[in-house]
C-alpha cells in the first residue's frame, strides 16, 4: 500500500483508539465531573466542563501529531511496501466515520447559521439600543421574539423590534451585557468545537451530559457577569428573561447561536438564581495558583518528552508496526 495512505490509516486508527478510550472514560466520569463543577463558580465550571468534553479529542490529536506522524516519518523507510492489517484498516474506517459524522454536523450547523444571519442582515437594520448604553445591534422588524448572539468569529447581537419595544432601557442593556459575556468567552466558537469533536463511538452521542451542563453554566456565568452582584440588576434581568419568554415561541436557531432564553430548559433555575442572588459561596482556585500549577505541569511534561523523545518515537514505531500487521 502507498506510503502516505498507510500513514493516513495509522493516523485515523490511532486517533479513534485514543479518542474512544479517553472519551468513554470521560463519559463514565461525567457525573463526578458535573458534581465537581457544581462546587465552582459558573465561569470556572463552564471552562472545566468544556475542557473535560474536549479532552479526548485533544489527546487523540496530540497522539497523532506528536507521536504517530513523527515516528512514522522518521523510522519507516519510504520504500517499504508493507500491507495494512485488517484490524488497523477496520479501526481506520471507523475513525473516518467518526470524523465524517462530526464534520457533517459542524458543516450543517454552520450552513444554518450563515443562512439565518444573512436573512436577519437583509431583513434588519443596524440600530442603537435605547438608554444610556447606546449599543449597536441588528434590529429585525418582523418575526418571533429574538435576542441572540450570532456569528462564530465576529459575533453580533440580533434583536427583534418587538423585544426592543417591550423591554426597558435597563433590561435591554442587561440583555446586551449577558450576550456580550457570551461573546467575550467565545461561546459560539466553543459550540463549533463541540460539534467538531468526534464522538467516542461513531453515531453514538457521547459527552452530551457534559455539553448540556456546560451550556447551563455558561448561561449562569453570563447572567452573573451581566448583573455583577447587584440585586437590582439581577431583578431586572430576571424580569427581562420572563418578559421575552412570555412573548411567544422564539425562532428555531442554529446550535451555533446563543440566545437569551430560546430553547433554554433551565429558565426556571436561572430566574430563581437571579431572584435569590447572593455572593458565590464556592471559593475559586486563585488564578495565580492555577497558572503556576499548569506551568509546572507543562514544563515537567515538556522536559520528559524532550529527554525521552528518540526512545518514545522508537517504541511508538514498534507499536505501530505491530498494529499495522
Ligand atoms: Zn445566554
Amino acid at each position: 500500500m502507498n506510503y502516505v495512505l498507510r500513514l493516513l490509516c495509522l493516523c485515523l486508527a490511532s486517533f479513534f483508539l485514543v479518542n474512544a478510550a479517553v472519551g468513554l472514560t470521560t463519559a463514565l466520569l461525567s457525573r463526578a465531573a458535573v458534581r465537581m463543577a457544581e462546587t465552582m463558580r459558573p465561569r470556572s465550571a463552564a471552562r472545566f466542563l468544556f475542557a473535560a468534553r474536549m479532552l479526548a479529542c485533544a489527546l487523540g490529536a496530540g497522539a497523532v501529531l506528536g507521536l504517530c506522524v513523527p515516528s512514522y516519518l522518521w523510522l519507516e523507510p519510504p520504500a517499504s511496501s508493507e500491507r495494512v492489517g485488517w484490524a488497523c484498516l477496520t479501526l481506520a474506517l471507523v475513525g473516518a466515520a467518526t470524523w465524517f459524522g462530526s464534520l457533517a454536523r459542524a458543516a450543517w450547523a454552520l450552513a444554518a447559521s450563515v443562512r439565518l444571519n444573512r436573512r436577519w442582515q437583509q431583513a434588519g437594520s443596524e440600530t442603537l439600543l435605547p438608554g444610556a448604553s447606546g449599543r449597536a445591534v441588528v434590529m429585525v422588524k418582523k418575526g418571533a421574539p429574538l435576542v441572540a448572539l450570532v456569528g462564530v468569529f465576529r459575533p453580533r447581537l440580533v434583536v427583534s423590534e418587538t423585544v426592543i419595544r417591550s423591554l426597558s432601557a435597563e433590561q435591554l442593556d442587561l440583555a446586551w451585557q449577558h450576550e456580550n459575556a457570551h461573546g467575550l468567552s467565545r461561546d459560539n466558537l466553543k459550540r463549533l468545537f463541540l460539534l467538531l469533536a468526534p464522538a467516542p463511538i461513531p453515531f453514538l452521542g457521547g459527552g452530551t451530559s457534559l455539553e448540556q451542563c456546560w451550556a447551563k453554566f455558561s448561561e449562569w456565568a453570563a447572567d452573573d457577569e451581566a448583573v455583577r452582584g447587584d440585586s437590582q440588576r439581577a431583578l431586572a434581568l430576571a424580569a427581562a428573561l420572563l418578559c421575552v419568554a412570555r412573548m411567544g415561541t422564539a425562532p428555531r436557531l442554529s446550535f451555533l447561536h446563543t440566545s437569551l432564553c430560546a430553547g433554554d430548559h433551565h429558565l426556571c433555575a436561572r430566574v430563581e438564581r437571579l431572584l435569590t442572588l447572593r455572593p458565590p459561596a464556592a471559593k475559586p482556585l486563585s488564578r495565580a495558583r492555577c497558572l503556576a500549577f499548569g506551568a509546572s505541569l507543562g514544563t515537567a511534561a515538556g522536559i520528559t518528552v524532550f529527554l525521552a523523545w528518540p526512545a518514545t518515537l522508537l517504541s511508538v514505531h514498534r507499536l505501530l508496526e505491530l498494529f499495522l500487521r
